[in-house]
């Protein structure tokens, strides 16, 4: 057994727990970030950006989202169900920690939207490669390891949190298993929590959310993502909150981008019984899909488009491009969807609407209805959803092409009760002296969904609970 001593033990080293190592360190605390992959980052090492309010790279883009703006929006779309205070403090701390990251010598390329209608709130991180794309926040959670090493963090890589220490009703530390099984016991003056959910634990995710990978949910699945410091913390005495998945809506069985492309766009959706039960304006707002998908039988929408639809996309461009999907057009989507056929079970191909809607397991004589009401809709107005008009396109030439979408997530959300300084609850509202945490572990802040029209809130919320997690620590060791 090894022991080791610090101020702040930061247990996990992904966006939490590396703006919480790197803030700690600036405010002096001795720190030490406990790691269980081989690298630090966690799942931001994978997404593009942070949320930011009134930041000036979005007064250089033209482009300012006002904090007051943003949470009217924000709590009007989650109804006041969730802890003001928390997101008052979460959203006015954005503008500081862009600049913040950008002092470190983190470059944004711009303030963008998710989609139409969403806000440019988030933060794209210019990667090294200068190719602004999926994983370039990877370059930002390598410059606040180093940034946080450069202080003094010291990083104990591929060692595991399992337990923490308390004494006399305030937590002093946290015990660790190294990859090799040796135990270290790290005393410390506070520990801060962001182990980033447990949504790489198939079971618990059915057990606490419903969900069923690979049936009919289609997540990411990042293996180090277990529950550890929700349970730890429950060990301790934190209360529990609400738990979700942080949905968005997904393909199935691994599609190539140009697939995905032109699948992701507004067009006619359907369920299993053939009706269409969704605005497909929408389409785009990922979590609004994934809730409408989720309502329907074996959670699964699909959809269709036909062979004009096809040539548009393939050749011309698509109507929707997003900078996860950063392609105007679906190019190379023949060849693909040939190849793909073979393999894959959720897409499907026909000459005649019967003969797709056989293959897609939907009802037949309802489809045909549908088709017809929509392509009616198209020509006229859409008396259904009100889509807007530019979008309806109908399904008429053959051959046919069918996609099935289901809910996915990019992770699960709660599980630690924080108040609005990050310290953590018991059931009766006391904190838990020395005990703060951060990051998804405790992120109830969406009410029922997952806020997609402020994008960049997930690794926004995860950065900035880290740092005031931080910040708070500094202040509660001063009175020990
Ligand atoms: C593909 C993808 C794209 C995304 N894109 C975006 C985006 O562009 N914008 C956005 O806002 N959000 C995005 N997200 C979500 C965002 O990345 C996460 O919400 C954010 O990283 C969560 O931060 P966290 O600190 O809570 O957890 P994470 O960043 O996931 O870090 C958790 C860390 O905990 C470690 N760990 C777990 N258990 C232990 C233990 N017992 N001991 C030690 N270490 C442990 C893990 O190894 C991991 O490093 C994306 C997610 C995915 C999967």
């Amino acid at each position: 057994m090894k022991e080791m001593y610090c101020d702040a033990a930061v247990v996990a080293c992904g966006a939490g727990g590396l703006a919480a190592c790197a803030q700690a360190s600036e405010l002096g605390l001795k720190v030490i970030g406990i790691e269980k992959g081989k690298k630090t980052g966690g799942a931001a090492n994978a997404g593009m950006g942070l949320l930011g309010l009134d930041t000036d790279v979005q007064k250089r883009d033209l482009n300012s989202v006002t904090l007051e703006h943003a949470f009217r929006m924000f709590m009007d779309y989650t109804h006041w169900r969730v802890d003001a205070n928390l997101v008052r403090n979460y959203f006015g701390k954005s503008a500081d920690t862009i600049r913040w990251l950008e002092e470190m010598g983190v470059e944004f390329y711009k303030a963008a939207r998710y989609f139409p209608g969403s806000e440019a709130t988030w933060h794209i991180v210019m990667p090294e490669n200068r190719k602004p794309g999926p994983g370039c926040a990877g370059t930002m959670m390598k410059i606040l390891t180093e940034h946080a090493r450069d202080l003094g963090t010291e990083f104990l890589m591929e060692t595991s949190a399992q337990h923490l220490l308390m004494e006399d009703g305030r937590v002093c530390g946290v015990r660790c298993l190294d990859k090799d099984g040796e135990e270290i016991v790290i005393h410390a003056g506070a520990v801060i929590i962001a182990t980033g959910g447990f949504g790489g634990n198939k079971e618990e995710v059915l057990k606490r959310t419903g969900f069923t990978y690979d049936k009919d949910f289609f997540g990411f699945c990042l293996p180090n993502m277990q529950g550890d410091g929700i349970r730890m913390a429950r060990e301790a005495g934190a209360a529990k909150t609400e738990e979700s998945m942080e949905l968005a809506v997904s393909t199935a069985g691994g599609l190539k981008e140009s697939i995905r492309t032109a699948f992701h766009q507004p067009n006619l959706l359907v369920n299993y019984q053939g009706d269409r039960f969704f605005n497909e304006e929408f389409f785009e707002n990922s979590t609004f899909a994934a809730n409408a998908c989720n309502l329907q039988q074996g959670r699964c929408g699909i959809m269709v488009i036909d062979d004009r639809i096809r040539d548009l996309y393939e050749n011309h461009g698509v109507d929707v491009s997003s900078y996860v999907l950063n392609r105007m057009s679906a190019e190379g989507f023949s060849e693909d969807f040939e190849k793909a056929l073979q393999k894959n079970p959720y897409i499907a191909k026909a000459d005649t609407l019967e003969e797709l809607a056989e293959k897609m397991g939907i009802d037949k004589e309802n489809f045909l209805r549908t088709v017809e009401t929509y392509n009616h809709y198209c020509d006229t107005h859409d008396e259904q959803f009100g889509k807007r008009q530019d979008y309806l396109r109908p399904i008429r030439t053959a051959p046919f092409y069918a996609c099935k979408f289901f809910p996915g997530a990019y992770g699960t959300l709660g599980g630690i009760k924080i108040n609005h300084r990050t310290e953590v609850l018991t059931e009766d509202y006391r904190v838990i002296p020395g005990l703060y945490a951060a990051g998804t572990d405790t992120c109830t802040i969406y009410g029922d969904s997952y806020m997609f029209k402020l994008p960049g809130n997930s690794m926004g919320y995860s950065v900035n609970t880290g740092r005031m997690a931080a910040e708070g620590a500094a202040e509660y060791i001063r009175t020990i």
